[in-house]
């Protein structure tokens, strides 16, 4: 593979095996990972399997509660509690995006999960200690697992420019906060921003997460970039289905440093830090 090539994929296996590892060296009850899913989007029924498949090849024991899509909010919540109580549990999950009729209550609903079980760090607890920047806060799977990328591939941060597109509370609004605690100047851009062209030209670190299939093209990224590709976007190219992430990134590989693909980049290093993160509460927990 080539030197610019961020390899999510290997960088992945690596924390695996470093969790397998100290895992294995435990020698009270195994951590305990519980993923809720709602609905049927086979996306995020692929992305569960993945999850279980890689809790059990850490030696994560792992939980899962499957729910209707036109389930309620208090059922939703009663199976949360449900796990809050599990004393085998040491992270809870919370599959998103929510069905179009939870959608809009998701932050309440992630707000039943106990801090110390709030495996995706995505609690308001949670985020807030983030933002003050409590040694003790969760960091989010994706955010956490992107700047793990920068750290495996030696990337200092301090002091560089970092763009952002995209503010959700999922990944835009964490990594821009890790960044910033990694010392880099960082602008947050989203759909309302302008002269995006302008702000992109002068960035050091590129991070995209705005689920726009190839939407930044190579011409407007400097020479030397760091891009960070967080966007799962399904397109059709000659009639097959393909996944492509928000960077053009045959032209961009031409210019960036170092660039992650898509497939292949950022989403094995959320699944990795799913497991990191499950470890980590365990230890609190123990
Ligand atoms: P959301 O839809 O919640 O947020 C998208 C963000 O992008 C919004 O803040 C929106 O701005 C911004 N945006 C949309 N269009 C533009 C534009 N033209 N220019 C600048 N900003 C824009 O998505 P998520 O954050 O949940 O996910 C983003 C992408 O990351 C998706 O493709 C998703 O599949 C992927 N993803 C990948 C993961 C992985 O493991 N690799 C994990 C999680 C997500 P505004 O706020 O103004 O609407």
């Amino acid at each position: 593979m080539s030197e610019k090539i961020i390899d999510g994929k290997a960088i992945a296996a690596e924390i695996k095996n470093e969790l397998k590892n100290k895992i294995s060296n435990l020698n009270k009850r195994a951590p305990g990972l519980a993923v809720i899913l709602v609905g049927d989007d086979p996306a995020s029924h692929y992305y569960v399997s993945n999850k279980e498949k890689s809790c059990a090849e850490v030696g994560i024991v792992s939980f899962k509660t499957i729910l209707a899509a036109n389930c309620s909010k208090e059922e939703l919540i009663s199976i949360i509690n449900k796990y809050n109580q599990d004393p085998n549990v040491d992270g809870i999950l919370l599959q998103l995006p929510l069905p179009a009729a939870l959608k809009n209550s998701s932050q309440e609903i992630i707000d039943h999960i106990l801090a110390n079980k709030d495996v995706d760090g995505l609690t308001t607890i949670n985020l807030g200690k983030l933002v003050v920047g409590s040694k003790d806060a969760i960091e989010p799977c994706t955010p956490r697992g992107c700047m793990e990328l920068l750290k495996r591939s030696n990337v200092n941060c301090s002091g560089k420019q970092a763009i952002v597109l995209g503010r959700s509370t999922l990944v835009g609004k964490p990594i821009s906060l890790l960044l910033n605690a990694a010392n880099a100047t960082v602008t947050m851009a989203h759909s309302k921003t302008q002269n995006l062209e302008a702000l992109l030209a002068q960035a050091d670190i590129i991070v995209a997460a705005i689920g726009q299939a190839e939407f930044i093209k190579a011409n407007a990224i400097k020479v030397g970039a760091v891009i960070i590709d967080v966007g799962i976007n399904a397109i059709e190219i000659d009639g097959k289905r393909t996944l492509v992430g928000d960077v053009e990134f045959t032209k961009a590989f031409e210019k960036a440093s170092l660039i992650t693909p898509v497939p292949g980049g950022v989403g094995p290093m959320t699944v990795a830090m799913l497991l990191a993160n499950t470890l980590e509460l365990y230890e609190k927990h123990i």
